[in-house]
């Protein structure tokens, strides 16, 4: 039976395509870089644009090459910027498929229902389009506020779908990145540092004598520069130590590899903490001036021996004991990486507290080596009137839970479009950008629930995402190489500005998300905000506020500034105010305390998986990034599919084979919509399997992405919700395997 918001298959015309291969690809993993590049110059064949990268979120600076037809020829990396230090990771190179994409979205599309009651899209003019989304807002606003109009949003178009939103009235809004990635890690630096980590993260690889990686997946997680300082930190002969059940990329790169038991990391945590505080190895200096609550800790964690922790996590005691001292040896030019999804088992955030706790003992903040201080440029803002003050906002829908989320959590924007739930405040309609909800959010009954609860959905996207087909307004986005953008202006050693320009008109329909949303701003009587006929003059006019112009950076693309701060290293016995509570780091958080949670942290027992069940981990490969680059032909003729990781242990009890085609069925009774391949290997342990993630579309219009693999979103119905800042833990769900397909297997994600 089909649902009011029946999910439609976006039709599209085949069109073709000019197919660049990718031919930088090297051999090793931390090898894996376009070569380095000079100056761009323009020739009799070839002329440069600056961009920087949206095939993921590092935001890498590179060049655009143009043909005198006005094709995209190659992407290369520039030289100048500190994300990509001249070279682009195989996805950024590869990102030229995602204009060449003949699956694109290509014109605007409407809900449609026919006679018989089925409903379809139909193709639409922008004009058409946009006045139903402006005429929508319109109404919503009228009939219960602009606050209940909710956007879902990331990268570069969520912030003019944020920046609309909240010219009209609304700040109803919530992001994947912070309650489903990074928000557990916000909520425990800030509480501990009164600093965030940021993106790209703080971490001084580049001059670390150890590493530290806790289910961090440097090599396959392929943040480029930080990858380039690994393998640079290798080459210094650092000391690697990586936890994770898994035999990664890293691990295999590392001095020390620790195949803990998943979900007992705090007890390990714990366990080094007590060693560097009982064997007198933490840095006596640095923990008396700087941090706060050292008595209480050094209490807390006095049974926490190594044999304490050997029980939890399966790590020998002396290995415990050898990792400890390593980092000690190497303090303060430590990084224990602060991670980046960081939502596992709903007590993450104090996970992350107790490794910014053990950083704090080292030393290894602000030190040469650890985590340096970074900077950012300070932009301007376009000169725009103040925005609207909302009666409530995504805080308010969080009804008091979830105390130092700092940012919307999506699960709660989706439970407040579910009129049953009786939410306070009620979510009527959405403006999704650049987010693939039904993939990207773990809990799908959820999500389709709200889904057909909303009045009306509209989306702005480049592809036919399965998020598009619950859709009444398809609005198809150019691709980042064909669009203005905001200027990045990401942290980093030295605060530096990159420019995004089109390199080429739009293929297609598609508009910029900035022109968008500055159509939907006009139509709701908003000109003040969007006083601007191109995107250009605000990137000029801000550039010319900070000290350059549109005109040199088009030349140039990345530049670079003083630092403001002083140097990104503190000082020795240099004074310094953290911006806590107690303007120290905090050891015992008095956040944490004042939110009622525990002030440092606690290992919790989580659940063991049923018999016949094994702990499902997914992660990242190096050619992909999340669901989003499957269809994209470059990186798809690099991996067209995932496996599912089994313990040879695990296959010959069950009679599994290397090759053979499984579906998966978890806890909960989920079955995997297509088959995966069993890749058996001693790489993981007996008790876990690993798959990695953003496989098995059931989009039928992302031509190369559909029904290959499995999907592990698909696996995650168990999720373990952090109370201190509301992340959706989602490490909590375990697989077995069915050698058979189930009857009616295979059918679209959402029908
Ligand atoms: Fe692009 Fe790779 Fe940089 Fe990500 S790391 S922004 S995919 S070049």
């Amino acid at each position: 039976m089909s649902t009011r918001r029946e999910f439609i298959k976006i039709t599209t015309a085949g069109a073709g395509a000019t197919v660049l291969g990718l031919n930088t690809v090297g051999s090793g993993i931390f090898k894996w870089f376009g070569s380095q590049v000079e100056d761009p110059v323009s020739d009799d064949v070839l002329t440069p644009f600056p961009t920087y990268c949206e095939v993921c979120f590092w935001k890498c600076a590179g060049w655009t090459y143009v043909d005198k037809k006005g094709r995209i020829r190659k992407i290369v990396g520039n030289k100048r910027d500190p994300h990509s230090k001249g070279r682009l990771c195989p996805r950024g190179t590869g990102g030229v498929g995602m204009y060449y994409d003949e699956d694109r979205l290509k014109t605007p599309l409407i809900r449609e229902t026919g006679k018989d009651g089925s409903q379809f899209f139909r193709e639409a003019s922008w004009d058409e389009a946009l006045d139903l989304v402006a005429n929508k807002m319109k109404e919503v606003k009228e009939k219960y506020g602009p606050e209940s109009f909710g956007f879902f949003v990331h990268g570069t178009p969520g912030n003019h779908l944020e920046h609309l939103g909240r010219a009209y009235g609304s700040d109803t809004s919530a992001e994947p990145a912070f309650a489903n990635c990074r928000g557990p890690r916000s909520a425990a630096y800030y509480s501990t540092f009164g600093a965030f980590i940021g993106s790209p993260e703080n971490t001084d690889i580049r001059d670390t004598r150890c590493l530290v990686l806790i289910g961090s997946h440097i090599g396959e997680n392929m943040h480029n520069s930080q990858v380039q300082e690994m393998s640079e930190a290798i080459d210094n002969k650092a000391t690697i130590i990586t936890v994770d059940p898994r035999f990664s990329t890293a691990a295999g790169h590392s001095t020390h590899w620790l195949p803990i038991k998943p979900a007992t990391d705090i007890a390990l945590l714990l366990a080094w903490i007590h060693v560097l505080i009982y064997d007198e190895l933490y840095n006596k200096d640095f923990v008396e001036k700087y941090t706060f609550g050292f008595d209480p800790l050094r209490k807390h964690v006095k049974n926490m021996t190594p044999e304490w922790a050997y029980s939890i996590t399966g790590i020998e005691p002396a290995q415990i004991r050898e990792t400890a001292r390593a980092m000690a040896g190497a303090a303060p030019a430590v990084v224990i990486h602060p991670g980046r999804h960081t939502v596992w088992y709903g007590d993450d955030s104090q996970r992350e507290r107790a490794m910014a706790i053990l950083t704090a003992l080292l030393g290894a903040w602000g030190q040469r080596g650890s985590l340096y201080l970074p900077e950012t440029v300070s932009l301007p803002q376009f000169p725009q009137p103040d925005y609207p003050e909302p009666k409530w906002n995504w805080r308010d829908l969080n009804q008091g839970k979830y105390p130092l989320a700092m940012m919307g959590i999506t699960t709660e924007l989706l439970k407040a479009s579910i009129p049953r739930l009786n939410y306070k405040h009620q979510v009527k309609a959405w403006l999704v950008g650049g987010t693939n909800l039904p993939i990207s959010l773990p809990d799908k009954k959820l999500f389709r629930e709200a889904a057909d609860s909303v009045e009306f959905i509209a989306v702005v996207d480049t592809m036919p995402m399965e998020v598009t087909g619950y859709a009444d307004v398809v609005l198809p986005e150019a691709t980042y190489l064909e669009r203005y953008d905001f200027l990045r202006v990401a942290q980093n050693r030295l605060p530096n500005v990159a420019l995004r320009m089109p390199a080429t008109v739009p293929k297609y329909k598609s508009k910029p998300a900035w022109w968008i949303t500055k159509q939907i701003g006009q139509r709701l009587g908003l000109h003040d905000y969007f006083n601007y006929n191109d995107y250009s003059e605000v990137i000029d006019w801000q550039l010319k506020q900070i000290g350059t112009s549109l005109e040199e950076m088009k030349k140039i693309g990345v530049k670079s500034f003083p630092r403001k701060t002083g140097p990104p290293y503190l000082g020795k016995n240099e004074d310094y105010t953290f911006n806590t509570n107690t303007g120290k780091i905090e050891l015992y958080s008095s956040d944490f305390a004042d939110a009622g949670f525990d002030p440092i942290p606690v290992y919790i027992p989580h659940p063991e998986p049923p018999q016949d069940f094994y702990r499902l981990i997914y992660g990242r490969a190096p050619m992909h990034t999340f669901s989003r680059t499957i269809n994209n032909h470059n990186l798809w003729d690099l991996m067209s599919h995932n496996n599912v990781w089994v313990n040879p242990l695990v296959a010959h009890s069950l009679g599994l084979k290397n090759g053979q085609k499984v579906w998966l069925k978890n806890q909960d009774g989920a079955v995997s919509s297509f088959p995966v391949t069993v890749r058996v290997t001693e790489r993981i342990r007996w008790d876990s399997v690993y798959m990695v993630h953003g496989f098995g579309h059931s989009g039928k219009k992302l031509t190369r992405a559909y029904g290959r693999g499995a999907s592990d979103e698909e696996m995650i119905t168990n999720v373990m919700v952090d109370p201190v800042m509301g992340g959706a833990g989602m490490r909590g769900n375990f697989v077995t395997f069915l050698k058979e397909a189930p009857k009616n297997n295979g059918k679209e994600v959402s029908a």
